[in-house]
């Protein structure tokens, strides 16, 4: 082999032997870059907010801006009159700048650990913005927490809240105030809507019987009566005299359906069907309704608007049909 070639091989050699250290370094580059999971929303400030209920979760991804974490600590179908913080939840409440919570006693099990936190950290709680009038006393000394589920009402509440929250956070107040305008509209314009849809059932019938108690302010403001098997709050049982005080309210008002909601148990409503049913009316079971916790996707309730949506479809299809009875 001439020089020339010899040279000519080292240098080919030579560039392969770059190549694949070239490519190998690029292989590390990327996984490194990978597992540090760049992100450019992490170069900005995060604050960290903890919701309680789903539905104020919800807002609060409305209303505040991208550099905002939202955490909400009780999932679809939890039961909030019930729920005790778990370790994980002390955790996230520990790490929150804000924490948002409903009030009127909804947390029951939780005032406690608020009263404590309020101590080193912001705590606010949706009712404090309402004004005291709106409010319905249920036993003459408590207030019904249920305040979500009439939409005026909450519109109300959440505007209140995107306030304070612009004042806590003044670095981001017009987007905060700009954001809680827009989604407080959407609320209004959903129950116009539910208005024009709860009009469509015979007023007779415009009766909403269910598991406990979450829906006056919904019936307030719709003009729907309402009963429940158990009270306010979860923690009763129905005794047999609702049992059968109700049984006779349905039959002398032939209304088709009951409904069974998706935090509470079922059996309530069952015994009410069978009492029904010994008398010779057939109550029918009108679906289920999102009170105290939003659905899935799958059960199109995955949000606040479209929970309340699911339950108005829901009302107004159980309570207008009614042949067997008649
Ligand atoms: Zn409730």
């Amino acid at each position: 082999m001439s020089i020339k070639n010899r040279i000519n091989v080292y240098f080919a050699g030579s560039k392969a032997a770059t190549n694949v250290l070239f490519g190998l370094l690029m292989f590390a580059l990327i996984i490194i870059v990978n597992s540090c999971k760049f992100n450019p929303k992490e170069w900005q400030e995060h604050h960290k907010i903890v919701a309680t209920t789903g539905m104020i979760g919800d807002a609060l991804e409305n209303i505040l801006p991208e550099n905002y974490s939202v955490h909400t600590l009780m999932g679809q179908g939890v039961d909030p009159h019930q729920y005790e913080a778990k370790p994980n939840d002390i955790d996230e409440l520990a790490r929150a700048e804000t924490i948002v919570y409903n009030g009127l006693h909804l947390e029951g099990k939780m005032v406690g650990l608020f009263v404590k936190l309020k101590r080193e950290k912001k705590v606010l709680a949706i009712s404090d913005g309402l004004i005291e009038n709106r409010l319905i006393t249920t036993n003459g000394i408590q207030h019904d927490p249920h305040i979500w589920l009439d939409p005026f009402l909450w519109a109300y509440g959440i505007e209140a809240l995107g306030q304070k929250l612009a004042h806590e956070y003044p670095e981001d107040k017009e987007e905060i105030i700009i954001n809680t305008l827009n989604y407080t509209r959407k609320i209004r314009e959903l129950g116009e809507w539910m208005r024009a849809e709860i009009n469509q059932i015979p007023i007779r019938q415009r009766v909403l019987i269910t598991s406990h108690d979450a829906f006056h302010y919904f019936g307030k403001s719709f003009g729907v009566k309402v009963d429940a098997l158990q009270g306010i709050s979860t923690v009763s049982e129905p005794g047999i005299r609702t049992v059968s005080s109700l049984m006779t309210m349905i039959i002398d008002k032939n209304i088709p359906a009951v409904f069974i909601e998706s935090s509470v148990a079922k059996k309530s409503i069952q015994a009410l069907k069978e009492a029904c049913a010994r008398k010779g009316y057939a109550l029918k079971e009108g679906g289920m309704l999102f009170s105290d916790a939003m659905g899935d996707k799958k059960q199109h309730a995955e949000t606040y608007i479209k929970m309340l949506r699911r339950n108005t479809e829901t009302l107004v299809k159980g309570l207008t049909n009614n042949k067997e009875n008649e």
